[in-house]
């Protein structure tokens, strides 16, 4: 909720006219508790999961030659039945597990000092907290994710997620509800180490779960404008890494490939070295 009645004050305060965005930012939030704009984020969620596998959905469905050549599992065919029950099973998780989780972290986030009022940040500060962002949840996702890899952490959790081990957009999320509560926290740390804008908080989760559905859609498309991001692992990278399923060890970071380098998990092991020529691994990780 804004501290102004109206945008003279707003103005007033801020010692200059207010920007188109900022204007907009005034009309839709002066009324309305941060707590209910914190909660924005469940809807961008649910958004998200709903919308973003779609296109891989119709081009999984289209069976075109065309895309067919950019599938990295191009044996294994998913019908219409086979995505619809892997978006129940997300979205039960949802609302059993992540809507009320993010109903009950308000208090956290207010903790954090992200804000809500005005001004609204600028494009630069936008893109450095983003980068910033990308890199903590990187870095801290990578070694939960080598932790869930350990007998216990697989049975017990981690198995789930592996269910798939041709993974398509749907199965992004598909975790056990835990690994979600548990990958929630690097996905967290950003923002409340370098809080920011809630708009940013917002972007921020909007762009790491499309991200992570490009990497779970089972195509590698030569064309995504993600081949562009320097060090980035994309969907070929990490279908890798669920197509050896349990005994994977290696490619384990969620975005970059710095980590696995890094730390030497970049390898293929050696018991998978046929394998790789079952798949259409165009980059196969270093033997
Ligand atoms: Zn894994
Ligand atoms: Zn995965």
């Amino acid at each position: 909720m804004l501290p102004y009645q109206n945008l003279h004050q707003a103005e007033a305060a801020l010692g200059r006219e207010l920007t188109v965005a900022e204007k907009l930012w005034f009309n839709y939030s002066a009324n309305k508790p941060d707590y209910l704009l914190h909660y924005h984020n469940i809807l961008f969620l649910v958004l998200v999961y709903s919308t973003a596998p779609l296109p891989y959905m119709f081009i999984e469905l289209s069976r075109s030659k065309k895309i067919e050549k950019h599938k990295i599992q191009s044996k294994v065919k998913n019908s219409f039945q086979d995505m619809l029950k892997c978006y129940k099973d997300v979205m039960r998780t949802f609302i059993v597990v992540v809507g009320p989780f993010q109903l009950s972290s308000y208090p956290l986030i207010k903790l954090t000092g992200i804000r809500t009022g005005l001004p609204l940040p600028s494009g630069r500060e936008m893109f450095w907290q983003l980068i910033v962002y990308f890199l903590i949840e990187d870095y801290t996702s990578y070694w939960v994710h080598r932790l869930l890899h350990s007998n216990w952490g697989y049975e017990k959790i981690h198995h789930l997620h592996h269910e798939y081990s041709a993974p398509m957009g749907f199965a992004a999320p598909y975790a056990h509800w835990s690994e979600i509560l548990i990958l929630g926290v690097p996905a967290f740390l950003g923002p409340a180490l370098v809080p920011g804008h809630i708009t940013n908080y917002w972007l921020w989760f909007v762009l790491r779960q499309v991200e992570a559905i490009e990497i779970h859609s089972g195509y590698d498309l030569s064309w995504s404008p993600t081949k562009f991001i320097p060090f980035y692992g994309g969907a070929e990278y990490h279908d890798y890494h669920h197509y050896v399923g349990r005994r994977s060890q290696s490619n384990f970071a969620s975005v970059f490939t710095y980590c696995d380098y890094l730390y030497g998990t970049d390898k293929v092991s050696p018991a998978f070295d046929n394998d790789v020529e079952n798949i259409n691994l165009l980059h196969a990780p270093a033997t």
